[in-house]
Order: structure tokens, then C-alpha cells, then sequence
């Protein structure tokens, strides 16, 4: 004998959330990606699934990264340098989410385009300052 819906006392519950695995009425549930949620139970994973999917940092390291090898990079190669290192320590603590490989390779480009950077600047420093001397 199936019980009553969580929500609705005087109904008789069919489904159950996967989520809190409690029992609702049809009407208090929806399909979730094949799995059957509560209202809120529903909520709770819409939110986790968006957090995951606009986790794009380091999509973003790397955009930094790889614009940075073409131009401003003194600036950008630090900036692909830090987003890079923040979403590896966001995937740490969140293992779920994407990107780690995307996050590495934004981080070693970033450090050697950095190097590079700084070199290249050095060698235009030293040619000028060599030119006024
Ligand atoms: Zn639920
Ligand atoms: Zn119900």
C-alpha cells in the first residue's frame, strides 16, 4: 500500500524523488534528466547542474593564456597565471567540477609565455638602454 504525498495528505503518492526519496503525487514531481524529482529536490540539482556548467574559469584562464602569447602578454600571461591556479583550487575542493586539463595547460602556457615575456622585455630594455648610452 502505497502512502500519501509528502505535499498532499489526502493523496495517494505514485513517485518517488530521487533526490530526497520521499513520495509524492504525479503532480508534485517533475523529470530531471531521467530522474524524478521533488519541487524542491528539482531546485537543488537545477542549481548544482548550473554551477558546473558556469564554472568557465578555466576556459577563461586559457582564452588569457593563448591571447596573452600574441600580444600584451606581460599582462595577460598573469592573469591566465592566477585564473588558472584558482580553478585548479576550485576542482580540488570540488572535484565534480570541469576543466582541470584546460586549467594545467592555462597555467603552463601562461608560465612560459610569461618567461618569455619578461625576457623579450629585458632584451628590448637593455637594446635601448644600450642605444642612449
Ligand atoms: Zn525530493
Ligand atoms: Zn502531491
Amino acid at each position: 500500500m502505497p502512502g500519501p504525498c509528502a505535499n498532499h495528505p489526502g493523496v495517494e503518492a505514485t513517485k518517488t524523488c530521487a533526490g530526497c526519496r520521499r513520495e509524492f503525487c504525479e503532480g508534485c514531481v517533475v523529470d530531471l534528466g531521467g530522474w524524478t524529482y521533488c519541487g524542491s529536490c528539482k531546485n537543488a540539482a537545477v542549481a548544482a547542474s548550473q554551477n558546473v556548467q558556469e564554472f568557465k574559469l578555466p576556459r577563461e584562464a586559457l582564452t588569457y593564456a593563448i591571447v596573452g602569447i600574441f600580444c600584451c602578454g606581460i599582462i595577460l600571461e598573469p592573469i591566465a597565471i592566477w585564473k588558472g591556479l584558482d580553478a585548479l583550487n576550485q576542482i580540488k575542493r570540488n572535484p565534480q567540477l570541469p576543466g582541470k586539463g584546460t586549467a594545467t595547460a592555462a597555467v603552463v602556457i601562461g608560465s612560459i609565455f610569461l618567461l618569455f615575456n619578461i625576457g623579450y622585455l629585458g632584451l628590448v630594455m637593455t637594446g635601448n638602454l644600450a642605444r642612449f648610452r
